[in-house]
This record gives structure tokens, C-alpha cells and sequence, in this order.
């Protein structure tokens, strides 16, 4: 049992997190999940009269209530006016700059089954886990190409994608970087420690989906099936010390997106109530096709999803908000005013890639090809400052 002794707020009483905890840590994001009132959210959605939709629009500190009435039907019919009060609250609080990163994917080794993912176990494809020189020399490449900012990607394999084996990694592209973030198997306290110790300070893990037997059909066999312990891995890297803390959900797995985003919401909230001193970032990624013959169904569709983005941006102001290349250059282009703030470019979902051309299988097919450069020049087009760094290590 370990206390957190940092990054709570001063009248909170600090919260006890276990390293394997059966349930979710009491006071910890995780638990403010599980006890969100979900029906009650959901009958809000369904019945949200054009009277709430506007108090919402309109409200100095929107609530989870507020945010199930911007997701409505009745809102979509005013999706002109939450594009527009999104597009004022981005302006205010990031002007027109948004920051970009790339992925560098380390390895497709996995010991798990998951029904949507390449990178799946029982998936027969080309593995390959980077060498340290690869890693250093891939890296190289992303720095070349204007990149500040990379997320570490692999697949879940303790003993090839190691602990050790990670420190290493993030020891090797530190110095080449001035924001360092994994997105991995999720760890323990401990071992979230160890990462930030060698210069690592961001850790991202998608929940996938919030929905407990969704998630338990599409996560078949391997340690991300225990629901609770992945859900609280964002406190464990805060209570490490990291600094930023991505979360999001696969839109597409469950069959109704906004069950989801209201759990989303309502973790993205409850950590950055826990967590203050953190950035909480936020992505939205649907689901593309991938090895193993995996066709998303595709239940948002882009109007939807405009809508998700739009009211996100208006119940958390200050929320980071990622858009990935699984989206396309026009949609992507279009949604940028309205409350993105961060973009990965010309990214490659396999590891290798960058400074010289791999065979390995990518995790999914993206659906933005074009080069950084091609992304900061179409934003500097529309008036965006394109941030390659917005952070330095002291
Ligand atoms: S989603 Fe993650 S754990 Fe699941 S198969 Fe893909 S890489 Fe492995």
C-alpha cells in the first residue's frame, strides 16, 4: 500500500492506491467512474428539451448533466451553435496554435487477444521489436523532421516490451526530445516511477471501452482483460509524478458512442479534479481496419462526431484534445478550430518506418498520409501556428 504524496489537491486527504487493487482505489479517478450515474446521463440525452440544450451552451461551469444534454439529438439540431461557442472557447484558451507529435511504435509483439487490433496474438503477421540503434536511429529521423514531442508505442509483451527494456528506450530519446510519452502495456506505480525517472513524463491509455461487458467481449485473453486495473492506471502514473495523462475510447466497439463519451467525460473530469496539477488530454479515435480482417461498424458518423468533439470542448475548456491520422486530411482540417489542440502527422503504426522502410505489420491503417510538412503548411493555410515544442524539461 503506498500514499500518494504529491499532485492532490491541498484540502483533499491524500488516497491509499494498492499495487494490484481488486476494485477501483477509493478516491481515485477511476472509482469517481465506476460511481458515475449513467442512466440517469443517458435519460438526459434522450430527453434534452432545446431549453437545457441552451442553458448548457450558455453555462459558466458546465456539469456531466450539461455535457449528456450538448450530446443529445436535440443538440445535433444546434450543431452550428456548439461549433461556435467551441470554436470561441478554443480561441480563448489555446489561440490558434496546435502542438505536433508523432507515434514511434517500438514493437508488435503481444500477448493478447483483442478482436480489433493488428497487433492481435492470434493474428499470424510480421513481428519485429526495435533494437536500441533502431530506436535511436528512428528517432533521429522524427527530430529531423521537426518532432519535440513523441509517444512510445508497443504491444503488450512483459518480456520483450520489458520495463527494462522501456527505461532503455526512454533513456535513448530523451535527449532528443522535449516531451516524452508512453503509450504501453499499463504498470504499477513503481514501474510508472522508474519511466518518469529516465525522462519519460506522459503516459496514455485508452480505456478502449467503458462499458464493462463490451469490454470483456472484445479483450479476449491476456492481462489488459482486467477492466478495473487498466481504468486506474492513469492515477498510478500521476501518483508516479507524471505530468500528462491521455485517455480515451475506441469509438466503434460499443455500439452506443455516447454511453461512452459520458464515461470518458466523466473520467477526463474527475482526473483533472484529482489530478489538477496534471494535463489531461483526451482522444477520440474510431476504429479503423486491421489485421486480422477486422472491419469497424462505424456507428458515429462524422456529424456525430463533430457534435462529441464540440461538446467535450465546452464542458472541459482546458481540456487537450488529440485528433490522430486515423482521421482524414479534410475532416481533421475542418475540426481543428473547434477544439483540437493537439495532432500526430505523417505516422507510420508499425514499428520502424521512419528512417528507413519496414515489413512489419502496422497496429491499423491511417487514414491521413500526408508528410508533417504537408500538415504544418495546410495549417499555417488556415492561420494555425503549428507547435513542434511546447514544453522543456528543467
Ligand atoms: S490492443 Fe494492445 S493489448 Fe490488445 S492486441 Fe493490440 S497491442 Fe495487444
Amino acid at each position: 500500500m503506498t500514499t500518494i504524496p504529491v499532485a492532490a489537491r491541498p484540502d483533499m486527504a491524500p488516497i491509499a492506491i494498492d499495487s494490484r487493487p481488486e476494485q477501483a482505489p477509493e478516491g481515485s479517478a477511476a472509482a469517481a467512474v465506476l460511481a458515475t450515474p449513467l442512466t440517469a446521463l443517458r435519460q438526459r440525452v434522450a430527453s434534452a428539451a432545446p431549453a437545457q440544450v441552451d442553458r448548457a451552451l450558455r453555462a459558466a461551469r458546465p456539469t456531466l448533466d450539461d455535457f449528456a444534454a450538448l450530446l443529445s439529438e436535440t443538440a445535433l439540431d444546434h450543431l452550428e451553435e456548439l461549433a461556435a461557442r467551441a470554436a470561441q472557447i478554443t480561441r480563448a484558451r489555446f489561440g490558434s496554435a496546435v502542438r505536433l507529435f508523432s507515434p514511434l511504435y517500438l514493437s508488435n509483439e503481444c500477448v493478447s487477444t483483442c478482436t480489433y487490433c493488428g497487433f492481435s496474438a492470434s493474428n499470424t503477421i510480421a513481428r519485429r521489436t526495435l533494437r536500441l540503434d533502431e530506436v535511436e536511429s528512428e528517432a533521429r529521423e522524427l527530430a529531423r523532421r521537426g518532432f519535440r514531442h513523441v509517444l512510445l508505442v508497443a504491444g503488450e509483451h512483459a518480456r520483450i516490451v520489458s520495463k527494462d527494456y522501456l527505461e532503455k528506450v526512454v533513456q535513448v530519446v530523451t535527449p532528443l526530445f522535449a516531451q516524452v510519452s508512453v503509450e504501453v502495456q499499463v504498470w504499477d506505480t513503481a514501474t510508472y516511477r522508474r519511466l518518469l525517472d529516465a525522462g519519460c513524463d506522459g503516459v496514455v491509455v485508452y480505456q478502449e471501452s467503458y462499458d464493462p461487458g463490451t469490454y470483456s467481449e472484445v479483450h479476449l485473453k491476456g492481462k489488459k482483460r482486467n477492466y478495473i486495473w487498466r481504468l486506474a492506471a492513469p492515477d498510478r502514473a500521476a501518483e508516479a509524478g507524471m505530468r500528462r495523462l491521455g485517455i480515451g475510447t475506441l469509438l466503434g466497439l460499443h455500439p452506443e458512442w455516447r454511453s461512452e463519451a459520458l464515461l470518458l467525460a466523466s473520467h477526463a473530469d474527475a482526473l483533472a479534479r484529482r489530478w489538477w496539477r496534471c494535463e489531461i488530454q483526451v482522444a477520440l479515435p474510431r476504429l479503423r481496419p486491421a489485421a486480422g480482417g477486422f472491419e469497424p461498424s462505424d456507428p458515429i458518423d462524422d456529424r456525430s462526431f463533430t457534435q462529441l468533439l464540440c461538446a467535450l470542448r465546452i464542458f472541459m475548456p482546458d481540456l487537450a484534445i488529440t485528433m490522430s491520422t486515423r482521421e482524414s486530411p479534410e475532416l481533421r482540417d475542418g475540426l481543428v478550430r473547434l477544439g483540437v489542440t493537439s495532432m500526430s502527422a505523417g505516422s507510420h503504426t508499425e514499428p520502424g518506418g521512419y528512417a528507413e522502410s519496414s515489413d512489419a505489420e502496422p497496429q491499423f491503417e491511417i487514414s491521413d498520409t500526408r508528410s508533417p510538412a504537408e500538415v504544418a503548411s495546410a495549417l499555417r493555410a488556415m492561420g494555425i501556428e503549428p507547435v513542434w515544442k511546447d514544453w522543456q524539461r528543467a
